[in-house]
């Protein structure tokens, strides 16, 4: 059986630009995957993904995804692949909404570029949105949307293209560290590295129960696509951006039509705790009835709007929503390298670049990342 320097579990988005990265260093790399880059199942899949600067006070991930977008792009272009979509991005809520006026100060602070606007140049500037009083928004122009599923196996597939080896292997959950027997898969095989990195995403809890266990808490997301009027071109880019709304409680965010795939909602409210093997995809119908009420005060046009496309995905929160990356407490050489909280895929190459620096020595573990930070509670802090 073939050692690698580094075996990377999981070949989503996390896992995906890990061993992209790690290949591209000359580092021999076996990407592990169950099911397929970006399957289905995996919180990587989707058709699409947001990438935004404004992350509140939260700097941390303001610099990492301003770090990301342009490495996103970079790989689109190499790969010849235009799997980036530069919407714009649109953040609205009430006047002085903490959020925006915090995102406001760290976007000035990292240099980001990004516009304020007040209700009447949002209500020029976006007529096809309604607004009953006052509204206050950031807007960031170089911001949009990732293509998720094909962006993350356009990365699988450049980490091949770097020497990578591709392991169509489910690994069993370890019952004690690697020692010189390496980790067992499913199929019989074992699994030799230097270095094991689980990028498991919301399987992390299952693969290791008692370290990881209730840390992570995959929970049931639904997203809708509803119909936009033939014709109209008031909710396609560049009439409409991908917009996150901050009047709301349930916190609904959409991005426009891209593809022809319809305008896409969802709620960033946290659903019920799931199991990403065995859970169904079928969204309940209260969901859509939840999207019509709201169409009917912010997007009129869209009130009778029929859905023609809806998926249900699972986020894989942390306590806190920082991201889970980390060495195993006791067993040499094991890392994870998940948590990504609903809002992990844009950071998909800083996470890559992270990985490999801290693997290598080159830089400084993030106490935020650890999992000592991590608690069973949900404490939700990053949004
Ligand atoms: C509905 C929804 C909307 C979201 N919107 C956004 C957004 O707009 N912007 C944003 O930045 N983020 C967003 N996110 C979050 C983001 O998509 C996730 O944080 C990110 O995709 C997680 O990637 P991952 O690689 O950690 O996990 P995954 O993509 O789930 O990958 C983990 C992989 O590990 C494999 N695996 C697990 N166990 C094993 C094993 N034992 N052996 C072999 N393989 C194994 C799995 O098969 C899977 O492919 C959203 C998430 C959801 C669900």
């Amino acid at each position: 059986m073939k050692s690698y320097d580094v075996a990377v579990i999981g070949a989503g988005v996390f896992g995906s630009w890990i061993a992209y990265r790690l290949a591209g260093e000359g580092r021999t790399v076996a990407l592990v995957e169950a099911y397929g880059p970006a399957h289905s199942r995996a919180s990587s899949s989707g058709e699409t993904r947001i990438i935004r600067m404004a992350y509140g006070q939260d700097e941390l991930y303001t610099r990492m995804s301003f770090r990301s977008l342009p490495l996103w792009q970079d790989f689109f272009e190499r790969e010849k692949q235009p799997l980036f979509h530069q919407t714009g991005v649109l953040w609205f809520g009430p006047p002085g909404a903490p959020p925006l006026r915090e995102s406001s100060a760290v976007l000035r602070k990292v240099g980001v570029p990004f516009e304020e606007l007040a209700s009447a140049e949002i209500a020029y500037r976006y007529p096809q949105i309604r607004f009953d009083g006052d509204a206050e928004a950031i807007y960031e122009p170089f911001s949009g949307a990732l293509m998720a599923r094909r962006a993350v196996q356009a990365v699988a597939a450049a980490a091949l293209a770097e020497g990578a080896d591709f392991l169509h292997e489910l690994v069993l959950p370890p019952v004690g560290p690697p020692g010189a027997h390496g980790f067992r898969t499913a199929s019989g095989a074992k699994l030799l590295a230097g270095t094991y990195v689980f990028a498991c995403g919301p399987w992390l809890r299952k693969v290791f129960p008692g370290v990881v266990g209730g840390r992570i808490h995959p929970t049931r997301q639904e997203v809708l696509f509803f119909g936009i009027p033939p014709g109209d071109r008031r909710f396609s880019p560049p009439a409409m951006p991908v917009w996150l709304d901050r009047f709301e409680e349930t916190l609904p965010y959409g991005l426009p039509e891209i593809e022809q795939r319809g305008f896409k909602i969802a709620f960033d409210a946290h659903g019920p705790v799931v199991d990403p093997d065995t859970g169904d995809r079928i969204v309940e119908r209260s969901t859509v009835e939840q999207a019509r009420r709201f169409f009917a005060g912010r997007f009129p046009a869209l009130a009778e709007a029929p859905l023609i496309e809806s998926r249900v995905c699972q986020y894989e929160n942390t306590s806190s929503g920082d991201f889970l990356i980390d060495r195993h407490p006791d067993w040499p050489g094991v890392w994870f390298a998940g948590g990504g909280s609903g809002h992990g895929f844009k950071h998909g190459p800083a996470v890559g670049a992270y990985v490999a620096d801290v693997l290598a020595g080159r830089l400084e573990a993030e106490p935020r990342f650890s999992l000592a930070s991590k608690q069973e509670a949900r404490l939700r802090a990053v949004y």
